[in-house]
């Protein structure tokens, strides 16, 4: 199927990103803000200025590289993901859907296709949410989800803000955040699971995300010495954490095989060996395709803090900061990404999404779609993420032809 991408041009320019903020094990640090990705973002504006895209910035540091279409004023078809990367994460994560979008315009340059709608590559800012949590907050607020200045202060444990550092590292931008039309949006990802692997399959046809509930999670108990105090006579908040989480883990493996649960941070306060902590903070991310399984599952957890902290004389506080519900794509999006696959004879399967992305609020303001390759193991947010050039070129072709079905060719 003609035309299609330059995958070596591609897997080239992934190799030159990789390589800022490169960790030893093979994997990238680059956090939302930082200097990596301040170099990272040079590194792509300079491959747009190169292909003779039009590079605008909003005021959350979200970069547009625009390629023009034949219809004045009319909405653009939306193509990227993120550049930022999880602490010690991996080179494909978002690098992948932004690089690979940059190689669909400058396909469509190479061979001289014009499109009725213009066509934007896109840099999301902060999509991760490790660093200013929550995750895909820039993108939250383009689709009006999120007020700016709510963004502007998200603060990381140093104390900087999104908006401090956007202007520390220059990606502050002119422009306002979304309240604009668009005409579809598609993003290609790695899958982060092992569902296509294990079929055997090349494309993964993303219907839609699984919602997600974070929360932040206090046990207090009694701070003292490690030693003088007797047993019997502690409020150990510790204790109480393990036996919360512990349960926790076995209330969502019994739920059924959707649901998901990860304690990604326990930290206890102030934190010294021969201390009984005062306190525990610990965070919770609970998954599950179905939003009223998620309630369930956010009632079990309520209830559970409330019992364990009761029978342990501790005291419990769980606060939700974050609920993504579940997404639905956009059937015109899904049937052009499997129109494509099919096109071009890949192994494609449906797929629903097990993490959060930037489409998951792209969905709500225009038709969205996603499309995954297989990653090794369904390996990621960690250094060893890994996929096979022939893969990205194969998402990268399936990209091209859904945007491009979107984008109306100029015949
Ligand atoms: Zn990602």
């Amino acid at each position: 199927m003609a035309p299609q991408v330059d995958a070596a041009r591609l897997w080239r320019r992934l190799g030159e990103m990789a390589e800022i903020g490169a960790t030893p094990g093979g994997g990238v640090h680059r956090l939302a803000l930082s200097d990596e990705d301040r170099l990272g973002r040079d590194l792509f504006r300079s491959w747009c200025d190169a292909a003779g895209l039009e590079t605008s910035i909003d005021a959350l540091g979200n970069m547009f590289a625009r390629r023009a279409g034949t219809q004045a004023d009319a909405p653009p078809v939306l193509i990227g993901s993120h550049l930022d990367s999880q602490p010690m994460g991996g080179r494909f994560d978002g690098a992948l859907g932004v690089l690979a979008a940059l190689e669909v315009v400058e396909t469509l340059n190479d061979e001289g296709v014009t499109t009725r709608y213009p066509i934007e590559v896109v840099n999301w800012t902060n999509e991760e949410g490790s660093r200013f949590p929550p995750a895909m907050v820039s993108s939250g607020v383009f689709a009006g989800v999120f007020g700016l200045d709510y963004a502007l202060e998200l603060a990381d444990a140093s104390g900087r803000t999104m908006g401090g550092e956007l202007e520390r590292i220059g990606y502050a931008g002119p422009d306002s955040v979304g309240g604009r039309n668009i005409k579809a949006s598609f993003e290609l990802h790695i899958e982060q699971g092992p569902l296509l692997e294990l079929a055997g399959a090349t494309i993964g046809v993303v219907t839609g995300v699984q919602g997600a509930r974070w929360y932040d999670v206090r046990i207090a108990g009694v701070g003292t010495h490690a030693g003088p105090v007797p047993m019997s006579q502690r409020r150990d908040p510790v204790r109480g954490t393990a036996r919360i989480v512990d349960r926790l883990f076995e209330i969502v493996q019994e739920f059924d095989d959707d649901a998901r649960l990860a304690v990604g941070e326990i930290r206890p306060h102030p934190g010294s060996r021969n201390t009984v902590p005062g306190h525990v903070d610990f965070t919770v991310d609970m998954r599950h395709p179905v939003d009223f399984a998620l309630s369930d599952l956010d009632a079990e957890l309520r209830v559970l803090v409330a019992e364990v902290t009761q029978e342990m004389e501790l005291d419990g506080h769980v606060e939700q900061i974050w609920h993504s519900p579940t997404v639905n794509f956009a059937s015109e999006c899904v049937d052009a990404v499997r129109t494509a696959t099919e096109g071009f004879g890949y192994e494609g399967m449906d797929v629903f999404s097990g993490a959060g992305h930037d489409s998951v609020y792209l969905q709500r303001i225009c038709p969205t779609a996603m499309i995954f390759i297989p990653c090794e193991g369904g390996v990621s947010h960690a250094e060893s993420e890994s996929i096979t050039p022939e893969d990205a070129g194969s998402g990268a072709n399936v990209l091209l032809h859904a945007a491009l079905e979107l984008a109306g060719p100029h015949r």
